[in-house]
C-alpha cells in the first residue's frame, strides 16, 4: 500500500525561494577579484540568479545543456551556481588548478558551450581559447572592470542588466543532472560526477542534520574550501537552507588574508582542507591571538594532523575531521563529538577526532579485503571502504570505463582508500590504497606516520612516501618540509616517531624540501613527490 502523500521534486530553486524569503538579515560577502568587498541578501542573490537564467535562456541555453565556471568563491559563481540547474541546465565547475591539458579535456568531455570566467583566468583563456570547443565566454565582472579581450566575451553584469528579477522557477524531475565535476585526476584523465537536483538536496538535508547543531543559528561561515571542488563541500545548498551568511574569500587564501577576513566578518566556522589550516594556524601563533569569532573548523580532503588539531582545541575552536569525495557529494562522515564524548579528558577527545567519524544518514559503509570479502567492523580488521547510497556516484559521466572498474556487484561504488570501521561506528581511514607502504608482508600507514613526524617542532609539513626495497618491496621515505633553518636528522626523527611506531614502521630515510607540492585541490602531492625522489637511494 502507497502512503499518500504529495510527491514534489526535490529541486535546486527551492533553495533560493526559501532563503530570500525567510533569512532577510543572512549575507554574502564577497572578495572579489576587482579588489572591493561586496555585500547581498540572498533576495538579492534569488533576484540576480533570476536575471542570469532568463539571459541564459535568451542565449538559447536548453535543459541538458552544459555552461562551464573558472572561478574562485564569490557572489557571482553563487549565482551561476543556482541559475543553471535552476533552468535545467549543468553547472560544470573546472578546477583552475587542474593543467593546461587537463582543462582541455574535461571542456571537450563536458561537452561545454558557454564559460564563465572570473578576470583573474581571462589571459589563461585567451591562450587556451583555440585548444577548447568553439564557446562563449562571460566574464564575471562589470563594464568599468572588462578587459581588452581577443575572446568572444561579454561582461556579466551587462548580461543581467535589465532582465526581470523574480520568476516561477521550472518543474523539473528531481533526477535531472545539475552540477558536473571532474576528479583531479591524479592517474589518468579525469573523471566527471554528474550529480543531479535530488543528490544535492539530499546531500544538503544530511549536512543540515549533522552539523547544524555545531554551526548554530544561521551561521557566519567562510568557504575556504573552492565552489569548484565538489560543490565547496555542498556549502552553496547548505547555506540557503540554514540561513547561513557566507563569507567569501576570492582568490586570497593565505593565513594573513584569511585571518583579517574572519576577524572583519565575524566568521564562525571556516571549511577547507588541512593545509590550508596550517597557514592559518602559523598566522595565529604569529599574531597571538584567534579571529575573534572562530568557533568552528570543518577539515577533510586528506588527515588533519594530531598536532594541528589540538592547536586549534587549545583556542577553543572545535575541529570537526570529515571524510568525503567528489563522488560522494563529498560529506560521508563526519566527527562531531557526542554529549558523553565532549566531557572526556582532552587527549581522549583528540585520540576521537583524529578519526574520521560516524557515517552521514544514507551512507552506506563496507571494508573489505582483496578478495573482496566484508571485513568486521572491530575498528581492527582493514580494507578498502565502499560506499552507497543516493548522494554517491552510481558511475562517471560518459566513462563506462572508469565506472566498471569503481562499482563493485552489487551496486557498491569503490573509494580506493584503506580504512577500519569500530563497532560504534566510527570510520578511521587508514591510507589510500595508493599511498600504503607495502613493507615485508605488513602495511605501514603513511597518515600514522605523517602525524606523528608534523608534531616535531622543527617540522612545518611532511609527507610519506614508498620506495622500493630489494627485500621488503617497499620502504618509507620521510620528506620533511621544515619549519626554519634546523633540519631535524634521520635519527632524530627516529627516535621522535620510535615512541609510538614499531621499529619495522619507522623512515627509512629523511629528505627536506622548500615547498611541498600541492595538488590541484591543495593537498600535498605524493605523485610528485614520488616522481621527484623516484632515484633516491635509501641508505
Ligand atoms: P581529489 O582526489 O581530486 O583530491 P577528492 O576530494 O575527491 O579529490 O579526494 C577524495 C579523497 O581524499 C578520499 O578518497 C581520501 O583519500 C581523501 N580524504 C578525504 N577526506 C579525508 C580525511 N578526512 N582524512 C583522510 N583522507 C581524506
Amino acid at each position: 500500500m502507497d502512503g499518500l502523500m504529495m510527491h514534489r521534486p526535490l529541486l535546486q530553486s527551492g533553495l533560493l525561494d526559501f532563503a530570500a524569503e525567510s533569512f532577510p538579515e543572512a549575507r554574502i560577502v564577497s572578495r572579489r577579484v576587482e579588489g572591493d568587498l561586496h555585500r547581498q541578501s540572498w533576495a538579492q542573490t534569488r533576484a540576480r540568479a533570476v536575471q542570469l537564467s532568463f539571459a541564459l535562456e535568451g542565449w538559447g541555453v536548453a535543459p541538458g545543456d552544459r555552461v562551464a565556471t573558472l572561478a574562485w568563491n564569490g557572489h557571482r559563481h553563487l549565482e551561476i551556481y543556482h541559475a543553471v540547474p535552476s533552468i535545467g541546465a549543468v553547472c560544470h565547475t573546472i578546477n583552475p588548478r587542474l593543467s593546461a591539458d587537463q582543462m582541455v579535456f574535461i571542456a571537450h568531455h563536458a561537452g561545454d558551450r558557454l564559460l564563465f570566467t572570473d578576470l583573474s583566468f581571462v589571459p589563461l583563456l585567451e591562450k587556451l581559447q583555440d585548444r577548447l570547443p568553439p564557446m562563449r565566454y562571460v566574464v564575471m565582472t562589470d563594464a568599468a572592470h572588462m578587459p581588452q579581450t581577443t575572446l568572444d566575451a561579454l561582461c556579466y553584469e551587462d548580461l543581467l542588466a535589465g532582465q526581470p528579477t523574480d520568476r516561477v522557477w521550472p518543474d523539473l524531475p528531481e533526477t535531472t543532472a545539475s552540477g558536473l565535476c571532474y576528479t583531479s585526476g591524479t592517474t589518468g584523465d579525469p573523471k566527471g560526477v554528474l550529480y543531479s537536483h535530488r543528490s544535492n538536496m539530499l546531500h544538503a538535508l544530511a549536512t543540515a542534520a549533522v552539523l547544524g547543531p555545531d554551526l548554530g543559528p544561521q551561521p557566519r561561515i567562510l568557504p575556504v574550501v573552492p565552489l569548484f571542488h565538489v560543490n565547496a563541500w555542498g556549502l552553496p545548498f547548505t547555506a540557503p537552507l540554514i540561513g547561513a551568511s557566507l563569507i567569501m574569500p576570492g582568490p586570497a587564501l593565505d593565513g594573513a588574508s584569511l585571518w583579517d577576513l574572519c576577524q572583519a566578518e565575524g566568521v564562525e566556522s571556516a571549511w577547507g582542507v588541512p593545509t590550508i589550516w596550517q597557514g592559518l594556524f602559523a598566522e595565529i601563533q604569529s599574531r597571538g591571538a584567534k579571529p575573534a569569532n572562530l568557533r568552528h573548523i570543518v577539515v577533510g580532503g586528506s588527515a588533519m594532523p594530531r598536532s594541528l588539531t589540538e592547536g586549534f582545541e587549545r583556542l577553543g575552536i572545535d575541529v570537526n575531521h570529515a571524510w568525503g569525495m567528489t563522488e560522494t557529494s563529498p560529506l560521508g562522515s563526519q566527527g562531531s563529538l557526542t554529549p558523553a564524548q565532549r566531557d572526556l579528558p582532552f587527549d581522549r577527545r583528540m585520540a576521537l577526532k583524529q578519526a574520521q567519524g560516524r557515517r552521514v544518514f544514507g551512507v552506506e559503509m563496507k571494508i573489505v579485503d582483496d578478495a573482496g570479502t566484508r571485513q568486521p567492523h572491530d575498528g581492527q580488521a582493514m580494507g578498502e571502504l565502499f560506499v552507497r547510497g543516493n548522494t554517491v556516484a552510481a558511475g562517471y559521466h560518459d566513462n563506462a570505463g572508469a565506472t566498471a572498474r569503481a562499482i563493485d556487484a552489487d551496486g557498491w561504488f569503490g573509494t580506493g582508500d584503506i580504512a577500519s570501521i569500530s563497532a560504534d561506528g566510527i570510520l578511521t581511514l587508514r591510507d589510500r590504497a595508493k599511498d600504503l607502504i607495502k613493507s615485508g608482508g605488513e602495511w605501514i600507514s603513511s597518515i600514522d606516520v605523517e602525524n606523528l613526524a608534523v608534531a616535531h617542532p622543527d617540522v612545518a609539513q611532511c609527507a610519506v612516501i614508498a620506495l622500493p626495497h630489494p627485500k621488503w618491496d617497499e620502504r618509507p621515505l620521510l620528506v620533511i618540509k621544515p619549519k626554519g633553518a634546523a633540519r631535524p636528522g634521520l635519527e632524530e626523527m627516529r627516535s621522535h616517531l620510535g615512541a609510538h611506531l614499531a621499529s619495522w614502521q619507522l623512515p627509512d630515510d629523511v629528505v627536506y624540501v622548500d615547498e611541498m607540492p600541492l595538488t590541484a585541490t591543495g593537498k600535498i602531492s605524493k605523485l610528485t613527490l614520488r616522481e621527484q625522489f623516484r632515484d633516491h637511494v635509501l641508505p
